[in-house]
């Protein structure tokens, strides 16, 4: 008797919506003033570095503590050593500062909890997503007829589109049938693609023939006119295509796969056409730089993380489909084939996608669209892109730093190169400033192995860094890779 008592006290605790109300407050404000000191680039360690076995052991011996009263320290010691997004120094992964509006909806989307799957769980959420992933789709000036929805991440988006793929190439019931029958299906891709790609052709059983890998120019972009070429060795082989992927842009480089050239060569063949736009496929919000992504219209699918470059917090992936039919086709789980198109429901997300239950993911951008149209967005493309040309010719003109390659979107790799240092010094030396650079917290940036050469890796996402905040990091750099030379 007693214990059913004291649980339904804690429960009556747990869901107080008064003490949500303080505790709720108090939030905002901690994380209001936060913003303000993080985004005025005030001093803090940028990721509070610690070896993971030390902030295992700190955080495990947080929990076998006593019972909190009250949340408030526990939120100030998450803030403190978590990295710090907003702070202009912070320039490593492809992980965007959201815009802090953008969390909201994501405070009533975690108290609704009207995730999707089916349109009964998220009346609002699942429509909000179809209007999003329209409003992408007139943006990017798709066929009319295209639609899409959202799911979890880039890399459940790519493996989502190739399903569609492989269920619209073969036509058979593979989910009954397996993969033994038919031909070895290939996907075509650059070499210098995101892993998430050959990951899903294993994940699809078409094993290490699966992936034929194009080869990239001098500025990692795929050499459309290999294209030929490998066609006709895998059609030699007696293999058939599944997709060619075009890489909108490139991880590690920023750099952008001729989506034109591509698409024209999936025309000639009758090749499903698939684009990553993962990261740089909002560059079709700018007026500027939308002719990187010329061409990205053709696509038969497409995928665009909006927490990347459209400021909104992770996972917030849109997937689109020229013929939406295919998407649902790959996931109809009795006899695909015979699904027409009266047996399928636009708004029963879960028909489409490997999830069941999903965020409200839609809402997000919903907001930033009503409140701040597709302006802000265009400003967030040019302010980064141009910031990144200007970081580029800072390397240009430092006699000891060396830029990898000439940056097309907001993702700059280069290397503190000093006169009369051998290749494998130089190596060892830029891995040891970055690590000397996360370690005492004053930048934050990564790196990344082009043809052996070990770079520095920087992605400029945050509004408020500024071309000021580039000389720091140099000037911060080059004191380090000093320091570590007297020692070499
Ligand atoms: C980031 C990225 C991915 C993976 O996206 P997630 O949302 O992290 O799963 C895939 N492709 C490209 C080109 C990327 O930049």
């Amino acid at each position: 008797m007693q214990s059913s008592t004291t649980t339904q006290t804690l429960l009556k605790q747990a869901y107080d919506p008064e003490l949500f109300r303080q505790q709720g407050h108090q939030l905002i404000d901690l994380l209001s003033d936060y913003l303000n000191a993080a985004t005025q680039g005030e001093q803090m360690p940028i990721l509070p570095w610690k070896q993971p076995d030390q902030q295992l052991e700190d955080w495990k011996a947080d929990l076998a503590g006593p019972l909190l009263d009250q949340p408030f320290e526990f939120f100030q010691t998450l803030l403190k050593d978590s990295t710090h997004i907003h702070h202009p120094n912070c320039i490593g992964h492809q992980v965007v500062p959201p815009m802090p509006l953008s969390a909201l909806p994501d405070l009533i989307s975690a108290v609704m909890n009207n995730g999707t799957g089916i349109y009964e769980m998220g009346p609002v959420s699942n429509v909000m997503e179809r209007l999003v992933c329209f409003w992408l789709a007139d943006q990017i000036g798709m066929p009319a007829g295209t639609d899409g929805f959202m799911t979890s991440g880039g890399s459940l988006g790519n493996l989502t589109a190739l399903l569609a793929a492989r269920q619209a190439l073969t036509g058979r019931d593979i989910w009954k049938e397996g993969t033994k029958e038919g031909k070895q299906l290939v996907i075509m891709v650059s070499e210098e693609a995101h892993y998430c790609v050959a990951r899903s052709a294993k994940i699809m059983g078409l094993g290490e023939a699966g992936l034929a890998l194009v080869p990239t120019d001098h500025e990692n972009r795929m050499k459309s006119e290999e294209l030929e070429r490998l066609y006709a060795d895998i059609q030699a082989a007696g293999q058939q295509v599944l997709a060619v992927v075009g890489s909108a842009c490139t991880t590690s480089t920023g750099s952008y796969d001729p989506l034109e050239e591509i698409a024209d060569f999936c025309d000639k063949y009758e090749l499903w056409f698939h684009v990553d736009g993962a990261h740089g496929g909002a560059a079709i919000v700018s007026q500027k730089y939308k002719h990187l992504v010329a061409g990205m219209e053709r696509a038969d699918s497409l995928i665009i993380d909006f927490h990347k470059m459209m400021m909104v917090p992770a996972l917030t992936t849109a997937i689109l489909f020229k013929e939406p039919l295919t998407s649902f086709r790959a996931f109809s789980q009795q006899a695909s084939y015979l699904l027409d198109e009266d047996e399928y429901h636009w708004y029963d997300s879960a028909s489409r996608t490997m999830e069941c239950t999903k965020n409200m993911m839609g809402v997000k951008l919903y907001m930033i669209l009503r409140l701040y149209g597709n302006k802000v967005f265009e400003q967030f493309i040019d302010h980064t892109y141009d910031l990144a040309q200007s970081f580029a010719q800072l390397l240009k003109t430092s006699d000891d730093f060396e830029l990898a390659l000439s940056p097309q979107a907001n993702i700059l790799c280069f290397r503190y190169h000093p006169q009369g240092i051998e290749q494998e010094q130089l190596n060892s030396l830029n891995v040891r400033i970055r690590q000397q650079c996360i370690e005492d917290g004053e930048f934050y940036i990564v790196q990344t192995k082009i043809a052996g050469i070990h770079y520095l890796r920087t992605t400029i996402m945050n509004p408020f860094t500024e071309l000021s905040t580039l000389e720091a990091l140099l000037a911060h750099l080059r004191k380090l890779g000093q320091g570590l030379l007297h020692h070499l």
